[in-house]
Order: structure tokens, then sequence, then C-alpha cells
């Protein structure tokens, strides 16, 4: 299996530290708001990446932050007059639900920023003490970027370019006299808290710590010093993920991780979708609309490292390329139930290696840089060929295994083909709520008609003196 790999800005082989085993670390969402579909990407991605490498019999030990500690989350809570705690909380719950809805598995762990800190402030011990860091007066904590000789090796920054640079931005916007940093390009590693601010003792001051030590904590304690894959979006690459590796490799003073993916922009109009340009839907607005399969199998129709624009025609596009492959497995269900022949016909062992060719399609385009989009293309192809070779002569068997093998490719993309009973119950309440509704309004044509639809998803009414009842036939 081939990925590209940001380190080495090429495709490169993944070769486990570790055979079997692959270690994978994705930065999670700042828990102040409900999600929007820009953050959903990397979701939607790198869950797909790892149900391949479980589909290719890799045991994947996949690791996901909440950060929930940060200036945003504590402006929200100030607005409200709430603790950060409850904002995160609450969001944290929220996050959840929609990754459900989109069929995101959870991950091994879900690590919190705030339950953490000790492990954090350990590590920034370690790189003081070895002198990658310093103190200032007020108490922060500073990485010192010129000390880590490969600073800049992530994002292909070089440090004397980004100095020289900032300076001459500095000097025509006139700005004098500097901060306590040795550098401009010195992080934060612990600041001190300000008043109404959540804080935790530590040995400089009392306070919070920087984003970038955060997931380098998480990474180490779930994963250990060495992890196989860390991923994120491209957002993340410079200051965020090269600041992970400054303090990682100094501190633990071995590789960080083997590999690096980043997924493009989500873009609408053309530009990043965010929450501080304020052009954003959030998944749940997207839920009001559509079942959040069809967003999924949106975000999978192009490649992951390609900027995807976000429209209305590309949803609908979607939604109608989704129902062609669900279409088919229902048909193969009605085959199932109602086919009479159980013989196996003449050509089925052919047009089982024509199922299998479009199978191996798949894999090939998966184990290029998780091409989806070109392993959609294949599953459509497998569809095609499904709707050809399949007829209500087919045998049991035949139609039994395409079935499988069709659902087998979803699963990798976490498309579900069977409807879930839950969902289906609502839309049994409301059916039945809506012909309650008719008969008090005497139109009992309608009401018989609702009765004669239930009654074909195999739903059977009783009118009760406590009310409708109904169980399934
Ligand atoms: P944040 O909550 O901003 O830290 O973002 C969480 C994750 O979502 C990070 O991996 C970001 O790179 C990613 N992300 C945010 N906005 C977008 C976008 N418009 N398109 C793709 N990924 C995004
Ligand atoms: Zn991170």
């Amino acid at each position: 299996m081939r990925i590209y790999d940001t380190l080495r800005a090429r495709k490169v082989d993944l070769k486990p530290l570790e055979e079997g085993k692959i270690k994978m670390y994705v930065c999670g969402p700042t828990v102040y708001n409900l999600i929007h579909i820009g953050n959903a990407r990397p979701m939607i991605v790198f869950d797909t990446f790892r149900r391949y490498l479980e589909y290719k019999g890799y045991d994947v030990n996949y690791v996901s932050n909440f950060t929930d500690v940060d200036d945003k989350i504590i402006k929200a809570a100030n607005e409200e007059g709430v603790t950060s705690e409850e904002i995160s909380k609450r969001y944290i719950e929220e996050c959840k639900k929609d990754m459900a809805g989109m069929n995101i598995k959870p991950a091994t762990t879900h690590p919190l920023a705030t339950q953490e800190i000790g492990g954090m402030i350990d590590m920034i011990q370690t790189l003081i003490d070895k002198g990658y860091a310093y103190v200032a007066e007020d108490g922060t904590v500073y990485y010192r970027v010129r000390s880590f000789k490969d600073y800049g090796k992530l994002s292909h920054k070089n440090l004397d370019d980004l100095e020289s640079g900032h300076r001459k931005e500095r000097e025509a916007i006139k700005v004098t006299g500097e901060d306590s940093k040795e550098s401009p390009f010195d992080f934060v590693l612990w600041k001190p808290k300000k008043e109404g601010e959540p804080y935790w003792d530590s040995p400089w001051c009392q306070g919070r710590p920087g984003w970038h030590i955060e997931c380098s904590e998480m990474s180490k304690k779930y994963l250990g010093e060495q992890i196989d894959i860390h991923a994120g979006g491209v957002d993340l690459i410079f200051p965020h993920h090269e600041n992970e590796i400054a303090q990682s490799e100094a501190a633990n003073g071995v590789p960080f991780a083997k590999y690096w993916m980043h997924n493009a922009f989500l873009n609408i109009n053309g530009e990043k979708m965010s929450k501080s340009l304020g052009n954003f839907f959030t998944v749940r607005d997207i839920s009001e609309h559509y079942d959040l399969q069809v967003l999924r199998f949106f975000m999978l129709s192009a490649h992951y490292r390609s900027p995807l624009n976000f429209s209305d025609e590309l949803m609908e596009s979607a939604k109608t390329g989704l129902d062609r492959i669900l279409n088919t497995v229902s048909n193969l269900d009605f085959i199932l139930k109602n086919g009479t022949n159980r013989a196996e016909g003449p050509l089925e062992g052919e047009d089982m290696d024509l199922a299998d060719a479009y199978i191996r399609k798949f894999e090939d385009a998966m184990d290029d840089d998780c091409n989806t989009a070109d392993a959609i293309a294949a599953i459509f192809e497998l569809v095609r060929a499904i709707n050809a070779a399949v007829n209500e002569d087919s045998s049991i068997a035949f139609v039994k295994q395409l079935k499988e093998k069709l659902q087998m490719l979803c699963d990798v993309l976490g498309i579900v083909t069977e409807k879930k009973e839950e969902s289906l119950d609502e839309e049994v309440e409301a059916l039945i709520a809506e012909r309650q509704a008719a008969r008090k309004a005497k139109d009992f044509a309608r009401a018989d008609a609702i009765r004669a639809q239930l009654l074909s998803m195999d739903i059977v009414l009783e009118d009760t003196r406590e009310g409708v009842k109904w169980h399934r036939k």
C-alpha cells in the first residue's frame, strides 16, 4: 500500500513499525460549537483509511483527541455565563452524535486535553531540562525553535527564511520592540492564567498548556513515543504539526511519526470553510436536509488531497450515486426473498470473476494513497455488473455472494447498506401519526393507503383501546 507522506513530500510504501499493527493519531476538533462540515472531512477520510487498514488485516490503534481547553472555549463560556467545562462537555457530546450519524467509528481512545495535564507538565519539564525550552519572567514557558536543528522539516520551511520574512513584515508595518521570546517562532508550551480562566498548578505558574504540547503528550501516552501515522487537515502542517515534531523528538530522543497524512480543505465558493470566515454549514444543518451518509459519500467522491468545493449540485449527485448502490442492494434482497430458481446458472461463474475483478480495482485504488474517488468508480462498475447479471432466475448462492461482496466494499467506505432498525422505527411512527391525523380528518382512503404501505414494510397495525400498536410480521 502506498500513501503520500508530507514529510518526504512523495508517495511511499506503508511499512508499519511493527508488522500487522498501525498506531495512528488524528488531531481532533476544538469543542466550543457544533462541528462544521470542514471539520468532518478529516474525520470521514481518516476513518475510511482506518477501515481500509482493518480490511487489509491490520490491527489499528486509532487515537483522536478533543481539545477541551482553549481561548475560544473560554470565550464561549463567558458569553453564556457558564464554565468552560460545561461548554466542552456539551460539544463533545454533540460531536459524538454527529460522528455516529456519519458512521465514524469511535476511536480506540478519545483523550481529553484537560485529563492529561500532568503528563504535559512532565514533558515540558523534560524540554526545559534538555535546553529546548525556557521560562520567561511572567512564568510563560516557550519552546526554543533554534535549538531543534530539524525545525521546518515537515512544512519544508527554513527557519532563517521564516525569521527574515517576519522581520521585513514587522518593519513594513513599523512594529518595534520584541516580546520576551528569543525568536518570533518560539511558541508557548505553558501560559499563565488570566482572571476567570481555568488553570492548573505547575512549577512555573498557575496556568494552562499550549495547544501543540497537548497532542505530543496524548500521542505519547496512548500510542508510545514512536507512531506510524499522524494525520489532520493541511492547515495543521505549520505550525501545529511542525511544533509537535519539535517537542516530541526533542523530549523523547526518537523519531516521532513515521508518516504524515494531510487532507485538503473543504471549500465553499473557492474559499476554505471556517468558523472565523462565517462561511460554514454545521453537520447538524446538513442532517436536516440529508441522511448524513450522503455527506460521507460526497466527501469520499474526491481524493482526500484534492480541494473539494461544497455545493448543492454535488450533494445531489452524491445522493443519486448513493441511491444507485442502495437500490442494487435492495434489489438483491428482493430476489433473495422472492427468487424461484435455486440452481446455478451457466454464466454465474464468469460473472463472479467479473465482480472479483472490480473488487481488485477497488483495492488497487485504495492501495494508491487511499483514492476513494476511483474506489467509488469501481463500486459503480460492480453495481452495473450486478444489475446486468442478476435476475429472479439467479441462484440464491450467487445473489448472496454478490451482495456480500458489494457490502464488504461499502463497509470499507463506511456506507451502511441495510436500513437501520431505529431509523425505520422513526419512519413507522411518523406514518402511524399521519394515519391517525387522516382518520381524524375522515380521510379514510389516505388512512387505508398508509396501512397498506406499512404492511408492505412488514409492519402490522393493531387498533386497540389504548391506541395504535404495531409489530413486525
Ligand atoms: P479545528 O477544530 O479548527 O482545530 O479543526 C479540526 C480539524 O478539522 C483539523 O484537522 C483541521 O485541519 C480540519 N479542518 C478545519 N476546517 C477544514 C476545512 N474547511 N476543510 C478540511 N479540513 C478542515
Ligand atoms: Zn494536534
